[in-house]
Formats: structure tokens, C-alpha cells, sequence
């Protein structure tokens, strides 16, 4: 049975931090792909700080040649309104009937899981494989999600990366950027080469 990772984010920019998990999640859960899925242009054109699509996809695929197992995937930018996970994973589980699905998520994110339309369904269609992060402590799980979780772990549904946390962020790469300070060590040379190309961030 193949496994495959599907991995949403806003990717603005893509970092070290998101290559790092995708590449434990991949190595911990012998995945045979695990798939980048940049979010689209916000659906409200009000309130519009996220950089075009079009560059955190071109992006996101410069950083994803850091690993042949990892791919990307526009699915989630050329759907028309708003997107939603439930749909993506739909889409995946037509195209692949018999794989076993993963979802990739840090725990921060993990900790909205119950906000996501019709949550409870998706739990069941795929699996789940959480990066503990800084912020995002599972011992503050809302009590919405406490017995799903209880009971995901011990089923094996739902999995903690066991490889160290790194603490790098987007928000805080973005805000080097804007003052001109050092993102070294933070994100790939290609996308850093992109970003100063396109005069991102600035
Ligand atoms: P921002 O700072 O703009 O919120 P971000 O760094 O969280 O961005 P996203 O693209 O929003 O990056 O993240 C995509 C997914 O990767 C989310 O599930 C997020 O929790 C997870 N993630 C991002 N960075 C890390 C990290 N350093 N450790 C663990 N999970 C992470």
C-alpha cells in the first residue's frame, strides 16, 4: 500500500523548518511521497497581506527539489472560492483509491483541527501526523478535540513526530526580511534567490 503525505500551508515563504518535518514525517511514516499543497489567494480579496499564489507555489516547488520524495501540488490554488481540506483530501482519495493518506500538520495548527468543516469525517478518511511546535503544546488541546485525540493515538490514527522540533517560522522570516537582517540557515538558497528576484517581503 503506497503512503502518501499531503502537507497544506500558506508556504509565505516556505522554510527549513517545513523541509525539516516533511522530511521526518516522510523518514517516520515511510511515505512515498509527500505532497506540498500551497493554499490559494484568499478567498475575500479584503485584508489581503499573503504574497500571490503564483509566487509561493514557484516557491514552495524550488524548496520541495530538496528531497525526491517530495512534490507539490496547485490543487488548493486553482479551485475557485474558498478551500477547504475536506475537499483536498476528496480529491486525493479519487486519484488514490487504495493509498493510505496522511495529513502533515504542526500542532499549532492541529489545535483549530475542530474549526475545519466537517472535521469529524475527515478524521476518518485520513491519517494524521502532528510536529510538535513551539506554541502549539498538546497539553492545551481544546475539549472539543480531547476525545478524538485520546482515542487517535491509540488506534494509531493520529502520530507525533518523533524527530527534534525546529523553531522556525514564516512570520518570523518575513520580519527579518522586511528589516534587512540574516534569514541564513532559515531557508533554501533557490528561494531566497527567488525572493530577491521578485523583491518579496520588502
Ligand atoms: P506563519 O508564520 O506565516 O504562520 P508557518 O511558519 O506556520 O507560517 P505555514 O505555511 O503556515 O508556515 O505552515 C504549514 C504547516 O506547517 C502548518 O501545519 C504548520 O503548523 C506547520 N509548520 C510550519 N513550520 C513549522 C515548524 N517549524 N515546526 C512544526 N510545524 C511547522
Amino acid at each position: 500500500m503506497k503512503n502518501i503525505g499531503l502537507f497544506g500551508g500558506t508556504f509565505d515563504p516556505p522554510h527549513n523548518g517545513h523541509l525539516h518535518i516533511a522530511r521526518a514525517f516522510a523518514n517516520e511514516l515511510n511515505l512515498d511521497m509527500a505532497v506540498f499543497l500551497p493554499a490559494g489567494d484568499p478567498y475575500h480579496k479584503t485584508a489581503n497581506t499573503r504574497t500571490p499564489a503564483k509566487h509561493r507555489l514557484a516557491m514552495t516547488e524550488l524548496a520541495a527539489c530538496a528531497d525526491s520524495r517530495f512534490a507539490v501540488s496547485d490543487c488548493d490554488i486553482v479551485r475557485k472560492g474558498a478551500t477547504y481540506t475536506f475537499d483536498t483530501i476528496q480529491i486525493f482519495r479519487q486519484q488514490f483509491p487504495t493509498a493510505r493518506l496522511w495529513w502533515l500538520i504542526g500542532s499549532d495548527n492541529l489545535l483549530q483541527l475542530h474549526t475545519w468543516k466537517k472535521w469529524q469525517t475527515l478524521v476518518k478518511q485520513t491519517h494524521m501526523a502532528v510536529a510538535v511546535r513551539t506554541g502549539g503544546s498538546l497539553a492545551q488541546v481544546p475539549r472539543e478535540l480531547q476525545s478524538w485525540l485520546g482515542q487517535a493515538l491509540q488506534k494509531g490514527s493520529l502520530q507525533l513526530l518523533q524527530a527534534p522540533p525546529c523553531n522556525i517560522s514564516s512570520t518570523e522570516i518575513r520580519r527579518r526580511l522586511r528589516h534587512s537582517e540574516s534569514t541564513a540557515g532559515m531557508i533554501d538558497t533557490q528561494v531566497a534567490a527567488y525572493i530577491a528576484r521578485h523583491n518579496l517581503y520588502r
